[in-house]
């Protein structure tokens, strides 16, 4: 469903009464396109004095050929920052911490459109002086208010990179600090080390086989697209009823076409069926929601959600493990939901089902490391899709503009979240949540 007061507050007239009166006043964000030359069109601004920026130094002109560096670099002088990355890594006591307002302050009246901002830290846990640990953890506050703050589409996330983690850190910039982030503001995340590494960043998941559940439509459609644009072969899973739309969508992408619902009682027999040279990506992405309030709420509509949501991405998991089917260095994505963060009104089922994933992903993460496999709950906010256009108009717009950017999410948002999680590299992220949700207040 369009979102029209989009186009209302960028139109002339709406820009000044949405700013007399205080109204959000959300950007278009900009969006990865296909053909795009450099991940980062526009100037990027380093700064920070920790040891990770040197090694991330080959690969700054890979990104953008304007790389300035925070001295050189001034408001008066320098161009507007489409992008920043602050080293914060050697920041080890409170007073140390100024140095994050010396850099952004001036900055931040000198941005670019949907700016993209990155801060560098290590995991707190991994410090032995309690000193260097607060500073920081410290950092999360202050990366979560400048994502709140930052305005013009912006973006702010935090990496806490434990040593070893250092040569992914170039696969986590190509999306940090690129629109394929566009709807992803105020994440902290945390890299470990990993063996795997992207062998041509145009193709990332070139000779990978990813599955995709709930494929025939909306958000599921979108990372079958995304999948396959980065090179994987797609297998697209949904109802026998989708079937039509489904296999249009395996023709166009050169994919293949499973009809079934994951919820059968024989669902993990017929899949391992229809995979038989095994699978590298797993999308959990079916799902669906019942709401009613707890006091109203039948056992059927309980079952039902649980079963779609959180049973059968388990059971079908479960079963690829035990025939063989997933490889090792496999990938498994599973999308959850702010609401399984934050709670919803009407949702005690579905919420429940989501963080169940956020609790899976953390579960059998150590396991499935011994094979180098990942697994990680995305969480979506609001996304634009025929899920959220059956909202009633108030929750609806409450979705939309409760969040720091002021508005839902697209399908593609969370694709290429998906999508880059899918790769070889993003290993070094495993058992934790990513939320594509415009840094909803949801849950904050
Ligand atoms: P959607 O309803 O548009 O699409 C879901 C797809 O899953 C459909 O094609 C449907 O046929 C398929 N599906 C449902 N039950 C199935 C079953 N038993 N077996 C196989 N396929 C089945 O939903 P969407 O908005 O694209 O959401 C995709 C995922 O993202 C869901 O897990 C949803 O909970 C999650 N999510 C969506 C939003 C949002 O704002 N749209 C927000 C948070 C989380």
């Amino acid at each position: 469903m369009a979102d029209r007061y989009i186009d209302f507050a960028n139109s002339d007239i709406g820009r000044r009464l949405v700013g007399a009166i205080g109204l959000p006043a959300p950007v278009h964000l900009e969006r990865w396109e296909a053909g795009r030359q450099r991940p980062v069109e526009g100037a990027l601004l380093i700064g920070g004095n920790g040891l990770l920026l040197a090694s991330l130094a080959p690969g700054f002109d890979r990104l953008t050929p304007a790389v300035f560096t925070a001295p050189g670099w001034t408001p008066e002088t320098g161009p507007r920052l489409k992008a920043m990355i602050f080293d914060a890594s050697a920041i080890t006591s409170a007073e140390q911490l100024g140095e994050l307002r010396d850099f952004f302050q001036p900055a931040l009246k000198h941005l670019d459109t949907c700016p993209h901002v990155l801060i560098l830290g290590r995991p707190p846990e991994s410090l032995r002086d309690p000193w260097a640990a607060t500073a920081q953890r410290a950092l999360e506050g202050f990366s979560r208010s400048l994502g709140k703050e930052i305005r013009h589409g912006g973006t702010v996330q935090l990496l806490y990179v434990a040593e070893g983690a250092e040569p992914q850190l170039e696969g986590a910039l190509r999306f940090f600090l690129t629109p394929k982030s566009a709807y992803v503001s105020g994440q902290v995340l945390r890299l470990v080390a990993c063996t795997d590494h992207v062998q041509d960043w145009s193709r990332p998941l070139a000779g990978k086989r990813a599955l995709v559940t709930g494929a025939a439509r909306g958000i599921g459609a979108a990372i079958a697209e995304t999948l396959a644009r980065d090179g994987a072969h797609v297998v697209l899973l949904d109802v026998p009823q989708a079937r039509e739309s489904l296999d249009a969508l395996a023709a166009r992408l050169g994919g293949i076409a499973v009809a079934l619902d994951i919820a059968a009682p024989n669902a993990g027999q017929e899949l391992v069926a229809a995979l038989p040279e095994g699978i590298d990506i797993v999308v959990h992405n079916a799902g669906i929601t019942q709401d009613k309030s707890l006091k109203n709420m039948t056992p059927a509509m309980w079952d039902h959600v649980m079963a779609i949501n959180l049973q059968a991405p388990y059971r079908l998991t479960q079963a690829l493990l035990e025939n063989g089917k997933l490889h090792d260095h496999g990938r498994v994505v599973l999308l959850a939901s702010v609401s399984g963060i934050a709670g919803n009104f009407g949702q005690s089922n579905y919420a429940a089902s989501k963080a169940g994933l956020i609790g899976l992903a953390a579960a059998w993460a150590p396991a499935l490391a011994e094979r180098g496999i990942s697994i990680n709950a995305v969480a979506p906010g609001f996304i634009e899709t025929h899920m959220t256009a059956a909202m009633p108009f108030t929750p609806r717009e409450a979705g939309r503009r409760l969040s720091a950017l002021g508005q839902g999410g697209q399908p593609q948002d969370v694709a290429e979240t998906v999508a880059w999680l899918a790769q070889p590299g993003s290993g070094a992220v495993s058992g934790q949540v990513l939320r594509v949700c415009g840094q909803s207040l949801l849950g904050a």
